[in-house]
């Protein structure tokens, strides 16, 4: 039985299927939990890439197993065993996603949870969604390993990982993986060229702000905005859906709040710690947000008239 720790990288999607989620979390809680209770995050755990620092590489097959391994273990810091869990991963899956220099890849992507009213809850949060907590590592146990050069396995031919033989490097095939023992969120995570990305991303060099956007069709600084990647659009997202974004978001556009409301959907309430919504100004919106505890709502007569409301740290 072999034991290693493998690293990769936060991500910052968290959008999924979000009545599915919360059974999933529901069938490791002890008592029911809604959605407003617990925050949400995932992680990119590993890929079918090589990975440069003990050249392993899993498998498709090691991939699967993973994805169903995970599911209940906890996310812990620095893989100290020894405190407490942070946060439980509730379900996984292995996606898509191009590894660093472009090249497609399979990833393991685990989805993990954690309560809103413990302490500490919205410093994970935070440090998480503003790009301190951004590496992570698993730890694995595997059964065997199969040499890249000859097949054969446990390094019985002599080959050894990492060395070059001829035109080809002996890589380390992992194709069966027994048991993942907990993901660890780390200062250094050794597998290079991860990459943030996720349905909350935005352009990756501005990984550590979330844009959510809730506008009308057909407004054209917008649907500009949105092609040029800089923004997310999460018309489609269901109202439970925004209620698991509840409090985490750092920028907030709104084309009609009034309508956004309407609809089921308080913006404001999506706003981080010092989060700011904009949204295009009417008297009647002014009215309703001037005077709210805790949110400072300045307007702007520029040529469109704005309003910007905050949510103060
Ligand atoms: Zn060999």
């Amino acid at each position: 039985m072999y034991h290693s720790y493998r690293a990769a990288e936060l991500t910052d999607s968290h959008f999924s299927g979000v009545g599915a989620d919360l059974a999933a979390i529901n069938a490791l809680a002890q008592m029911p939990l809604q959605l407003e209770d617990v925050y949400i995050r995932s992680m990119y755990l590993c890929s079918d890439q090589p990975c440069e620092t003990d050249w392993s590489q899993f498998t498709p097959p090691a991939l699967e197993q993973i994805s169903r391994l995970v599911v209940g273990q906890s996310v812990i810091g620095g893989h100290d065993r020894r405190s407490l869990p942070l946060a439980r991963f509730f379900k996984a899956a292995v996606v898509q996603k191009p590894g660093p220099g472009g090249e497609p890849s399979h990833w393991v992507q685990a989805w993990f949870y954690w309560l809103r009213k413990t302490s500490g809850a919205t410093d994970l949060l935070l440090n998480i969604d503003g790009g301190i907590y951004r590496e992570v590592s698993i730890a694995w146990r595997y059964r065997h390993w199969r040499c890249s050069i000859c097949g054969k396995e446990d390094g019985v031919c002599g080959h050894r990982p990492g060395e070059q033989v001829e035109d080809s490097r002996c890589i380390c095939l992992i194709d069966e993986v027994v048991d993942v023992l907990e993901g660890s969120l780390v200062y250094k995570g050794a597998d290079e060229g991860a990459v943030v990305a996720g349905a909350r991303s935005i352009a990756a060099d501005m990984d550590d702000e979330a844009i959510l956007c809730i506008w009308q069709d057909g407004n054209p600084l917008f649907d500009l905005l949105y092609r040029a990647e800089l923004l997310s659009d999460v018309r489609e997202a269901t109202p439970e859906e925004l209620a698991a974004l509840q409090g985490s978001a750092t920028h907030v556009w709104v084309d009609d709040l009034e309508q956004a409301v309407s609809c089921g959907c308080e913006p404001r309430h999506l706003l981080s710690l010092g989060g700011v919504l904009v949204t295009c100004h009417a008297d009647s919106v002014a009215s309703r947000m001037i005077g709210l505890p805790n949110f400072l709502v300045t307007s702007e007569e520029t040529e469109v008239p704005a309003l910007t409301i905050q949510r103060l740290e």
